[in-house]
């Protein structure tokens, strides 16, 4: 497997394992919250019931009270308006809104909410009727035009003769409603066959925890109170944090994972570039010198240290090599006397220049031999005819151009190649390097020097052979003809 693929499985492994613990931890907080509301909301749901049930309780108990007392019964029987209400007008509470005294005909004697409305019939009223019939009613009814949930109750002298009927009543409106939901999360509504009332514009309810049917007094069909709930506030905070945390895990983990492809990649084809240079020396597709300036670049833009430090390598051996090369290289091209190009280097550049010629400006090529060379080793030793060699080459390359290339061919012999020259030109600077050599006046050899001069010039279709023979002949012209001359061959 590859060391890429390895550290991005690993690590992508490590990831996995800490974000999946991670949203197992949120889930798992999450779950905790969702069952905490759900137990709130049971208790809430409670108290709404128990405060609708205290409602009812309360309407029951004021009337209770009002038809034992002595006072209402006296009031009753003797008709008195004004008793009645200074007694039931005491029991009105937010809870208790209307309070009526009614003979047993079904007229009002007296109301606790209003002390100069009385003479009104309500023998038609279901609450009455039944009231009257059965001895109470609870339920709901209209009264004075507004639905209300009413309880009746019939009064009776002395435990036994009915005297009258007490009807409380508490108008349901959204107040009503309101005061029973007051500081839940939950909503409360009321149907009936007349109207719909609730706490929340928004219905129905999403979930409804409980409802309370009640007797709706005008006919038989019952109203309904209903709680539940409208809105999921709380829980939807949570499920918000919730979702959120997880984009933010996908997200962290995209980047993560995008940021590790990147660093990796960038890495390892960092490494990757220091083995492919290697390889493409070895294989001879670089030379040393390239090989060490991409190793350069790739020192100078890496940024992992343990690269740096493998190229920083790298770079050192490639120059140890290439400067063995370098010497190498002019070790085997110079020759030792003289410091000038040896036989194979002029014999390479006599092979490029023919390479070229068809292209370039076509070249000359002067020969040349020292006169009575061996005379000078047999009369003055060996040394001193090394003397003269390194004389004469230092005269001669201080002489030519620096695109002319010289070289020592043999013993006393050296060839001269003239790029871009004409044979006039070459014939000229034979000349003057015939008549330079003749003026030199040697520090270790006392006579004078003299050399004689074979000139040649390219033509096409020349070879390396053909070009020399044709300065050899000249030069052997020369020779012939008394040395210390230039010769041309055509
Ligand atoms: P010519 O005028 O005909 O050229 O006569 P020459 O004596 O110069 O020619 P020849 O070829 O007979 O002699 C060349 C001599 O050069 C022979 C050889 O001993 C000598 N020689 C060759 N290489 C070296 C060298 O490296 N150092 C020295 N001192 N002599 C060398
Ligand atoms: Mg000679
Ligand atoms: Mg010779």
């Amino acid at each position: 497997m590859k060391l890429y693929h390895k550290i991005l499985i690993l690590t992508l492994l490590q990831l996995v394992a800490i974000f999946a613990f991670g949203i197992y931890q949120i889930q798992s907080l999450y779950l905790a919250q969702e069952k905490a509301f759900e137990q709130k909301i049971v208790l809430q749901n409670e108290i709404v019931s128990q405060r609708f049930g205290e409602t009812l309780k309360q309407l029951q108990s004021s009337a209770d009270i009002l038809s034992n007392s002595q006072e209402v019964t006296t009031g009753l029987i003797s008709n008195d308006t004004d008793m009645l209400y200074n007694w039931s007008h005491l029991f009105l509470t937010p809870s208790v809104q209307k309070i009526h005294f009614i003979d047993l005909t079904g007229t009002v004697i007296s109301r606790g909410e209003a002390e100069f409305r009385f003479g009104d019939n309500l023998s038609t009223r279901s609450y009455f009727q039944q009231a009257l019939r059965e001895g109470t009613f609870l339920g709901i009814d209209t009264v004075d035009g507004e639905e209300c949930l009413v309880y009746a109750k019939k009064i009776r002298q002395y435990g036994e003769r009915p005297i009258g009927i007490i009807s409380v009543a508490l108008a349901i409106d959204e107040g009503v409603l309101a005061s029973l939901a007051k500081g839940t999360s939950l909503d409360i509504a009321y149907h009936s066959s007349h109207q719909v009332i609730s706490t929340s514009k928004k219905t129905p309810f999403i979930r409804t925890t409980s409802s309370h049917s009640i007797f709706q007094g005008n006919n038989t069909q019952e109203a309904v109170f209903s709680i539940g709930l409208t809105r999921y506030e709380e829980l939807a905070v949570f499920q918000k944090t919730r979702t959120n945390l997880f984009l933010s895990i996908a997200l962290i983990f995209s980047v993560l994972l995008v940021a590790l492809h990147f660093t990796l990649h960038k890495h390892i084809k960092e490494h990757e570039q220091l083995v492919q240079l290697l390889i493409d020396f070895y294989e001879n597709h670089l030379d040393i010198k390239t090989m060490v300036s991409h190793t350069r670049h790739v020192l100078t833009t890496c940024s992992t240290p343990e690269i740096k430090k493998t190229a920083r390598a790298l770079l050192n051996m490639g120059e140890k090599i290439a400067n063995t090369q370098e010497a190498l290289e002019l070790l085997s091209t110079t020759d030792a006397l003289t410091g000038l190009f040896n036989r194979r280097k002029v014999e390479a550049c006599l092979d490029q220049k023919l390479k070229e010629g068809a292209r370039e400006t076509p070249f000359a090529l002067i020969m040349i031999d020292i006169d009575h060379f061996k005379m000078i080793n047999d009369t003055y030793g060996h040394e001193v005819g090394d003397y003269v060699l390194v004389d004469v080459a230092k005269l001669l390359q201080a002489s030519v151009r620096q695109s002319d290339i010289l070289g020592r061919w043999g013993g006393e012999e050296f060839l001269l190649i003239l790029p871009k020259t004409s044979p006039e030109g070459a014939l000229r600077l034979a000349e003057e390097l015939r008549f330079a050599l003749e003026q030199h006046v040697s520090s270790a050899y006392p006579n004078r020097i003299s050399a004689s001069f074979g000139v040649a010039h390219y033509r096409p279709k020349d070879t390396a052979n053909l070009l020399i023979r044709r300065a050899d002949i000249a030069l052997y012209r020369a020779k012939h003809n008394g040395r210390n001359g230039v010769e041309y061959e055509a």
